[in-house]
């Protein structure tokens, strides 16, 4: 089966869709055959054209996402031949295609090594970054306390998060509190405000300038804790 095409596994000749029944009772379907369904691809792009009513088909079941951030994997006479997302989408004059095709254009998607926690995409553009850095800094630690071998980035975010807990430790407020340290942030030069209220186990933080935040947790028994010796109640 050269010429077949699947995506996340479907066959694009093997979608059945209804059709109108001849007469009451009776289930019709219909299929394309491969000829009705072409593609062509180079380098990293996919054209599929595909007859517009197995189109709309092949979003109604969900075989092509609706949320153009997500890549379906293609397989091309059976063998898989990368994840692509859809970035184009053109619908035919009238007077060049008589039978309704769609023509979708696909990008190859390369696959995304995985990122361990400590690996955070902290260099986004300012205006990206709203989501919240929940860390336990314990990960960034070895058995005597100091912090680990890591590698680049994750080292950078642990001697980051090391400054908020001496700061944040060194002048306890409930309220935000400006620590004067540089935010992470590519681009940004805001500084961080740090917030500790009482009897809390959790140091916030947050750029005033990107909004860049997060929380650090676990912080009470490593050396930049400031408040180490002076409230005892929860000490080792
Ligand atoms: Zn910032």
């Amino acid at each position: 089966m050269p010429g077949t095409i699947a995506i996340n596994g479907t066959r694009l000749d093997k979608v059945h869709m209804l059709v109108e029944p001849f007469s009451k009772g009776v289930i019709s379907s219909l299929s394309y055959p491969t000829s009705q369904i072409r593609y062509s691809r180079d380098e990293g792009t996919l054209r599929l054209v595909l007859p517009a009513d197995l189109s709309v088909e092949l979003y109604r079941i969900g075989i092509l996402p609706q949320d153009v951030n997500i890549p379906v994997r293609i397989s091309i006479g059976g063998r898989p031949v990368g994840r692509y997302i859809v970035n184009d989408v053109r619908y035919p004059t009238q007077s060049n295609s008589p039978f309704g095709q769609v023509t979708f254009t696909l990008t190859r998607v390369l696959q995304r090594k995985a990122r361990s926690a400590g690996e955070q995409p902290l260099s986004q553009p300012a205006a990206a970054v709203t989501k919240t850095y929940v860390t336990d800094i314990t990960y960034y630690l070895d058995e005597t306390g100091e912090l680990a071998q890591l590698p680049g980035p994750a080292r950078r975010l642990a001697s980051f998060l090391t400054l908020l807990i001496e700061a944040a430790t060194g002048a306890p407020s409930a309220g935000e509190h400006d620590s004067g340290i540089r935010c992470m942030a590519k681009a940004c030069r805001g500084t961080i405000q740090t917030s500790l209220p009482p009897g809390q186990d959790e140091i916030y933080w947050r750029c005033q300038a990107c909004g860049h935040n997060g929380v650090i947790r676990s912080w009470k028994n490593t050396k930049w804790n400031q408040l180490k010796g002076i409230d005892e109640t929860g000490a080792c």
